[in-house]
């Protein structure tokens, strides 16, 4: 058996990857896809739901699918420095790839509003950090103006190879279920990782691998969803900082993928989207960061009032891990953290005091 190279290897003929070029991989992709068996939503229901564990990925999020080709292609085109701006995930990818590439990275990030688990990725790889005073839609503007000034490439998913990486996920859901789902639901933030997975789809629908479409849910949080309201939001805010975007990039495309597919946005609130983070941690053993969870939030909901039919095959993406955002985590836990002294009848009767 050939190990598990990347996801370029895999899908080399799908993706505009020529054959000398030098691979930049740290063997992202080929993530679990994991049914869930306990939540109650769901098997009270004749339905099947699986997870897309993406933050599994190598630097813990489904970015890195976009960043082996962006950063590949950059250096075949013989850039020395790659630039993002980023709520947290890009800017560790991004710095990773670079290092692995043995190229700079410019990562600019919302000042004390990116999971530090994010920004310590970005500063071990290497990577020049500028904390902006300003939110992502800020930095996305500077990432494009000095983009034109200066020699760096662009590794934000206005990138089109970003997505060409990302569509991979979809491949490798329908070779998993030897099908398309009946619906992919998904978190939403600037849109480009719902247009890739439905190109992805499009991609094998179009070459017979699959014979269905899926429908697209775009999942958005209360504070940050320009896609509900139907305009640009100036002031976004959410705890789901990987989705804290107002002014999405892939607007157009999102709509068409939403009109394509026969979707669907909707939009969850921050108590809703914590709370499905926990029940996925608490009821399946799967910790991802908070802007994760509003693909399963919204799909449960979806199920509870059936606009998710019974029958229905459902995927949702879980975009991070939950490592990367501990202080959120250990804040809403409830479980139960008990000081007892270091001896066997302390820690026996506590053993004792809080068996359920
Ligand atoms: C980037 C990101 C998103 C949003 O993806 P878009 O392609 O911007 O819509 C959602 N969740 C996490 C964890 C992310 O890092």
């Amino acid at each position: 058996m050939t190990p598990y190279t990347g996801l370029i290897d895999r899908y080399r003929r799908r993706l505009p990857i020529s054959d000398a070029v030098r691979i930049i991989s740290l063997c992202e992709g080929n993530t679990p896809l994991i049914r869930l068996q306990n939540i109650p939503e769901v098997i009270e229901r004749d339905v099947k739901v699986y997870v897309k564990y993406e933050g599994l990925n190598p630097t813990g999020s489904f970015k890195d699918r976009g960043m082996t080709v962006a950063v590949t292609k950059a250096v075949e085109e013989g850039s020395r420095a790659v630039i993002c701006a980023s709520t947290g995930n890009t800017s560790a990818s991004a710095a990773a790839y670079a290092a692995r590439a043995g190229i700079a990275a410019f990562v600019l990030i919302p000042e004390g509003k990116i999971a530090l688990g994010k920004l310590a990725q970005a500063m071990m790889a290497g990577a020049v950090v500028l904390q902006i005073r300003g939110n992502f839609d800020a930095g996305m503007r500077l990432v494009k103006e000095v983009a034109a000034r200066a020699p760096v490439t662009i590794v934000n998913s206005i990138n089109p190879y970003r997505l060409q990486g990302q569509k991979t996920a979809a491949f490798e859901i329908i070779e998993a279920l030897g099908r398309a789902p009946d619906f992919h639901c998904i978190p939403v933030g600037n849109a480009g990782n719902i247009t890739a997975h439905w190109m992805g789809y499009q991609e094998y629908a179009r070459d017979g691998v699959a014979k269905t479409l899926p429908r697209m849910c775009g999942y958005q949080a209360s504070g940050a969803a320009p896609f509900l309201r139907g305009h640009a939001v100036d002031d976004p805010e959410t705890v789901a900082t990987a989705i804290r975007i107002g002014h999405p990039q892939s607007w157009d495309q999102a709509w068409q993928v939403n009109k394509e597919s026969q979707g669907w946005f909707d939009e969850l609130s921050d108590e809703e989207i914590l709370a499905s983070q926990k029940l996925l941690a608490e009821r399946e053993g799967i910790f991802c960061e908070p802007a994760s969870a509003a693909s399963v939030g919204g799909a449960l909901r979806d199920l509870a009032s059936a606009k998710i039919p019974a029958g229905s095959v459902v995927v949702c993406t879980l975009t991070g891990h939950g490592l990367k955002d501990p202080d959120i985590a250990i804040r809403q836990s409830s479980a139960r953290r008990v000081n007892v002294d270091a001896t066997l009848a302390a820690v026996e009767r506590a053993i004792m005091d809080n068996m359920t």
